[in-house]
């Protein structure tokens, strides 16, 4: 939280719990400053159920000891640890076969539901079918599956997609609109590296993360055409 809400969370203590709360201006502002070091990685309120002032009301009414701000913070670690003993990682929507995708969907849905920025999912919303709601809310909010922070993580793991992506950006054009007539990769698909061994037998077909060149130039004669016509 920051320095105002930690204020705010002092003064919701203040108005249940007098004694606890320095009166002295010197004092009260050490006391500020202390409560916004020792929370400041705590929120003031998430969208799923956290909140502050019921965390410290919880503390006066169950302890018959002053809140101190270490307090607050436990409750806050042991409301992380409680979210993610419920959460089952959801099926994420990225390709299987991308193992580098997967895991940072899974990761970042774990970081969401630590933080306290998506529900816990759990084995019956799992088993439920259609998305969670969650996801759905995400869908409207951005119109697609991978959220913008996820899809700059991904593009590590997606070099080709990543490149193309970044020349439409930049207003070029887009060589997979057109096949390619160097490597025949289709429309829509990435060249690939044609490795012929010395027999003339093909020795793998990596993809290329840059387009091949006539490629490049075909799409951008294609785009010149549109322009024009
Ligand atoms: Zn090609």
């Amino acid at each position: 939280m920051e320095r105002r809400e930690a204020a705010a969370a002092l003064a919701y203590t203040g108005r249940l719990a007098p004694r606890t709360i320095r009166t002295d201006p010197g004092e009260a502002r050490d006391q500020l400053a202390q409560w916004h070091e020792l929370l400041h990685d705590v929120p003031f309120t998430t969208d799923h159920g956290w909140d502050v002032r019921e965390a410290i009301r919880a503390h006066i009414l169950d302890s018959p000891y002053p809140i101190l701000p270490v307090d607050v913070a436990r409750k806050w670690r042991a409301y992380r640890r409680d979210r993610l003993d419920r959460h089952t990682d959801p099926t994420p929507a990225a390709d299987p076969d991308d193992p580098g995708a997967w895991r940072a969907e899974l990761v970042s849905s774990r970081h969401a539901v630590a933080a306290g920025a998506a529900a816990p999912s759990t084995h019956r919303q799992l088993t439920s079918g259609g998305p969670h709601p969650d996801v759905e809310a995400r869908l409207r909010a951005i119109g697609s599956y991978i959220p913008p922070t996820v899809r700059a993580e991904l593009a590590r793991y997606r070099p080709a997609h990543a490149a193309r992506e970044a020349v439409v950006a930049q207003g070029g054009p887009d060589a997979l609109s057109v096949p390619c007539g160097w490597c025949h990769a289709r429309t829509g698909e990435p060249c690939r590296q044609r490795r012929v061994g010395p027999d003339s037998t093909r020795r793998g077909n990596a993809v290329r993360t840059i387009p091949h060149p006539s490629r490049a130039d075909l799409a951008a004669a294609r785009l010149g055409q549109q322009q024009t016509a």
